[in-house]
């Protein structure tokens, strides 16, 4: 059987839209074969979604998003195939949870501030159980009509320098680093090109990871052009690192990213599954 792997997803968890069970129907009906959870800072969706692929057929690969804070920039860190249950993982991003948590009152204050009320109550409540992330604080600037998009929010609100932005400290790159390679994952940077990083930073980023004990980049994400992949595919070859692949898949209302909708990866750059 041909693999189709899908290795970045978010649910409920934290700011996915889908529970961790319709997330691996769907990912199911999409052709994915092997998908892997990814929820920022949180396993919680990991058991639920383990016993749904089992029922539908299809592979959960254990992971987490970790956010992470390195030289003043945030970075995201995937941990796959890890331990959920291991302590120092476990320990770590119980921290973060608490971190997040604070963060939510201070943007809600922050909104208070711009005459926007509320906004405490309902990210708590439309997060439930997951962890609270911006894009929740996002869903409720649009549905109280303050924003047209959710991108709105972010360029107006909740955006770096933007008035309801909290500047936050999260795990050290040296620190996710080692909670994963604990959990026996494999630690990979998420959606490389997101950062904007210049080539400078970037081989001081790709030496410090590497370094550290990080083994993977993500070279195709959901909407990553070729130009993305060859750059990607030369840091993989300058560092000696692995390659992977994820939709970074949220919602079904984003019509341009689906689970699975992946162009492969080149040839030459060797699979970080090849690890699993
Ligand atoms: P947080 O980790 O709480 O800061 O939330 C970050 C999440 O917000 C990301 O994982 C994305 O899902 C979402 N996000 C960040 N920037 C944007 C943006 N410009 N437009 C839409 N969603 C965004
Ligand atoms: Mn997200
Ligand atoms: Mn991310
Ligand atoms: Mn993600």
């Amino acid at each position: 059987m041909i693999e189709r792997y899908d290795l970045h997803s978010h649910s409920t968890a934290s700011d996915g839209a889908l529970s961790p069970s319709e997330l691996v129907v769907r990912a199911q009906q999409q052709g994915v074969t092997a998908l892997a959870l990814t929820d920022h800072d949180t396993i919680q969706g990991l058991d639920e979604a383990k016993q749904a692929a089992a029922l539908n057929g299809i592979q959960l690969i254990n992971g987490i998003e970790i956010s992470t804070t390195w030289e003043n920039h945030c970075l995201h860190i995937v941990g796959l195939n890890i331990n959920p249950e291991h302590v120092s993982l476990k320990t770590g991003i119980a921290h973060l949870q608490a971190i997040r948590s604070e963060r939510a009152q201070k943007i809600a204050f922050k909104l208070e501030k711009k005459r926007i009320p509320g906004a405490y109550e309902a990210v708590t409540l439309a997060a439930g159980k997951g962890m609270i992330t911006r894009s929740h604080f996002a869903d409720f600037l649009l549905q109280q009509n303050h924003v047209s998009t959710q991108q709105e929010a972010f360029d107006r609100y909740l955006g770096q320098g933007k008035p309801a932005y909290v500047s936050t400290t999260w795990a050290s790159l040296n620190d996710t680093l080692n909670w994963i390679t604990a959990a026996g994952g494999v630690a990979v940077l998420a959606h490389p090109m997101r950062y904007k990083l210049s080539a400078n930073w970037m081989n001081r980023l790709l030496s410090a990871f590497k370094e550290s004990g990080g083994q993977g980049i993500e070279v195709i994400t959901g909407r990553s052009s070729p130009e993305e992949i060859t750059l990607t595919s030369q840091y993989i070859k300058r560092y000696g690192l692995y390659g992977s692949v994820g939709s970074d898949f949220h919602s079904p209302a984003n019509q341009w990213v689906e689970l699975g909708r992946l162009k492969p990866l080149p040839e030459i750059i060797k699979p970080v599954w090849a690890l699993f």
